[in-house]
């Protein structure tokens, strides 16, 4: 017979490891940013076999701090500044404990009604948050919807722009538009879907998406005889957190009659500050848009928001309705079904860590997070500038700051390379065209000013 813990002893167990967890985030910045392991140690410290005993939970413990943390990378560390952030937070972790408690499967709202309900509302409160239009709303013709990743929502919406273009063409004639510094989830969808075409564009001085490039190929293709279908713009690209021209690309979009979506996977969050906005002009005529409230907005992967100005086609797409799916509410159609708004069918109560996290900050405690991280990167840009042996390769709207040495691409790696060394904080070497820079990503939960000092001391000593 299975053995269950009885509820004292998951009383215990659980205290300890929220004890685990607090010291954890409280010396998390004491740990070696990144791990100091070779491919295979970590395995090699785990039986070949399962366990065919129950073990005691205090062992599975003992092996938290034995066989796990030394292969951890510490992406919680307030010396984090690699890719950009995957924060967490108090709050979110402790949602995401009671999401796994109550193990609920939210596909259906009779599934679990509470689960469907806050993410509606909840998503509709994040709406006025970022400046969104109102008609994304589940009051209006659009809605939003929580999924796992960016990536799985644009791939969701390069199906359904498919779909909406069945008649015209085959999906093989198909083509979709993106500026070459798109992150790779644009391609990959194009493979998910089907579609023939992706064409990544030449870009602006500033890495931004032109539109005069994206014009005369879409009519260059319309005269080879394909059928333009999508255009995506990013707002806030991976590599240098470039801005495509929003605006500019809804109109040509809207004139061709193509699916416009938005990544805003990193920037999004910066929306929730009215001076960002500058950087969403032209939402209006958009179709789709994508963040990551797990990027930036202390809300632990996965949690990615999708909104669509009209969710019909969408469910259109996405809904297939086998008999045991069938119920009373669903039939009546006063419900939100959220297995029709995206892939999979079963889905985690993932609203309860975003409602969480917002109630528990406050948006103005978001918005000062935001701003504070947006603040120090400036501060960062200001000395890369201001010295001699170094340059920065990209305006910095947001909190990510990329500069290279002046010595070219073999400085340049080699001071990403000692600055990771060291043990002390993480970059991320990148590279556009011939050209290698390191990216300095402010965003983690606990950075501040005298992280950000030390590292700026250490890019000094080690340049
Ligand atoms: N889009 C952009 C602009 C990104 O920077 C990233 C990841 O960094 C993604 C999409 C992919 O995000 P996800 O891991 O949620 O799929």
């Amino acid at each position: 017979m299975a053995q269950h813990m009885t509820p004292d002893e998951f009383r215990e167990n659980g205290y300890a490891v929220v004890d685990w967890l607090a010291s954890y985030l409280e010396n998390v910045e004491e740990y070696p940013v990144l791990p100091e392991v070779e491919p295979g140690d970590i395995a090699a410290l785990m039986p070949d076999h399962a366990p065919e005993a129950p073990e005691h939970f205090s062992d599975l413990l003992t092996d938290l701090d034995r066989v796990v943390m030394p292969g951890i990378t510490h992406w919680q560390s307030p010396n984090w500044y690699a890719y950009f952030p995957a924060n967490t937070s108090p709050p979110s972790i402790l949602a995401e404990f009671v999401s796994a408690g109550l193990g609920v499967q939210g596909m259906l709202w009779s599934t679990s009604p509470a689960a469907t309900e806050i993410e509606t509302k909840v998503l509709d409160w994040l709406v006025d948050m970022l400046g969104l239009p109102s008609g994304w709303k589940s009051d209006g013709p659009g809605g939003g919807v929580i999924q796992m990743s960016a990536s799985d929502s644009t791939h969701a919406v390069l199906v359904v722009a498919r779909e909406r273009a069945r008649y015209k063409a085959n999906a093989q004639d198909m083509v979709v538009y993106v500026s070459n510094q798109a992150h790779s989830s644009v391609e990959k969808g194009c493979t998910v879907a089907g579609i023939g075409h992706c064409r990544r564009l030449d870009v602006d001085d500033d890495f931004a998406l032109d539109p005069f490039v994206l014009e005369h190929t879409i009519d260059a293709d319309i005269a080879d005889g394909l059928t333009p279908i999508a255009v995506i713009s990013a707002i806030g690209t991976t590599a240098t957190t470039a801005v495509d021209p929003v605006e500019a690309v809804g109109t040509i979009a809207a004139s061709h009659g193509l699916w416009h979506h938005v990544d805003a996977a990193y920037a999004g969050t910066a929306m929730i500050c009215e001076e960002f906005r500058v950087y969403q002009p032209g939402l209006d005529l958009v179709d789709s848009y994508t963040f990551n409230p797990h990027k930036w907005m202390m809300v632990n992967f996965d949690c990615n928001v999708l909104w669509v100005a009209d969710r019909e086609p969408l469910i259109d797409t996405m809904s297939i309705l086998p008999p045991y799916l069938r119920n009373e509410a669903s039939d009546t159609g006063a419900v939100v079904d959220y297995r029709d708004w995206h892939v999979p069918l079963g889905r985690r109560f993932r609203a309860l860590k975003l409602w969480w996290v917002i109630r528990s900050y406050g948006v103005e405690g978001l918005r000062d997070f935001v701003r504070e991280h947006v603040r120090l990167a400036d501060e960062l840009a200001f000395r890369v500038e201001a010295d001699d042996r170094f340059e920065l390769v990209a305006p910095h709207p947001f909190a990510l700051v990329c500069f290279r040495h002046v010595g070219g691409n073999d400085a340049t790696r080699a001071l990403a390379d000692a600055l990771n060394a060291t043990g002390r904080v993480a970059v991320t070497p990148s590279q556009i065209d011939d050209e290698w820079f390191i990216r300095v990503s402010i965003g983690q939960t606990y950075t501040e000013q005298r992280h950000v000092d030390a590292l700026w001391d250490l890019v000094d000593e080690l340049a």
